[in-house]
């Protein structure tokens, strides 16, 4: 499988999204302004999957979960079940490593009011549909909230009513590959406290033990 497949930085298949982002870079010459890289390692034992980049995180830095409120839970629970070499990521170029992780995003361009539609969710389908495919049996896909868990069901051609989404819910494939599921680590889910850190720590301590399990 080729890496345009998994990715592709110049991609502008979705013409909403493509300008907004020259609007975006206009407005701000100094972000990254582009579809945003999946970050971390080829092989992943653990794949998260996240919604979209968000206008003063990821799409800034270039980096998924990097430089906004969302990424401050999910680097520091990272790093506490091993899956990095640091507690925080600060920028494209700090040097953290992933360790058997990746995390990509169900769509890799910054949407208006992080509000993708549902063909642009439906287009972008295509690379995270080959990101799934390449991982191997027996790995474990994490989903931030409803829509990334409802991308990557779509990615794997199954049905959505038979896999409904819920936090802490493990899906279990014929094709050997797993979905574990949580509440999207957002401001407004954490300060809420629909997602507590303890909930979050839990999903990724089942992640844990089913990766370590084998
Ligand atoms: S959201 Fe995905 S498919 Fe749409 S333009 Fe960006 S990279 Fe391409």
């Amino acid at each position: 499988m080729s890496d345009s497949q998994l990715f592709d930085p110049d991609c502008r298949a979705c013409p909403r999204l493509a300008t907004f982002l020259d609007q975006v870079k206009a407005d701000y010459p100094d972000y990254y302004a582009r579809p945003v890289p999946p970050f971390g390692v080829a092989d992943p034992a653990l794949l998260i999957v996240g919604l979209a980049p968000g206008m003063h995180g990821a799409n800034a830095t270039g980096r998924p979960f990097t430089g906004d409120h969302a990424g401050i839970l999910l680097y520091e629970t990272l790093y506490q079940y091993g899956f990095s070499t640091a507690a925080e990521s600060l920028s494209s170029d700090d040097g953290l490593k992933l360790i058997d992780c990746r995390i990509t995003n169900a769509v890799k361009c910054l949407p208006p009011q992080n509000k993708p539609v549902g063909a642009e969710i439906n287009t972008c389908n295509t690379y995270l549909t080959h990101e799934l495919y390449s991982l191997y049996e027996g790995s474990i896909v994490l989903a931030l909230g409803s829509i990334a868990h409802n991308s990557v069901i779509k990615a794997l051609g199954l049905r959505q009513k038979s896999h409904p989404f819920g936090h802490n819910r493990l899906h279990e494939f014929d094709n050997g590959l797993r979905l574990l599921d949580s509440y999207h680590c957002s401001r407004y889910n954490t300060q809420t406290r629909r997602l507590t850190t303890e909930m979050f720590q839990a999903v990724f301590a089942r992640a844990r033990d089913l990766i370590d399990a084998g």
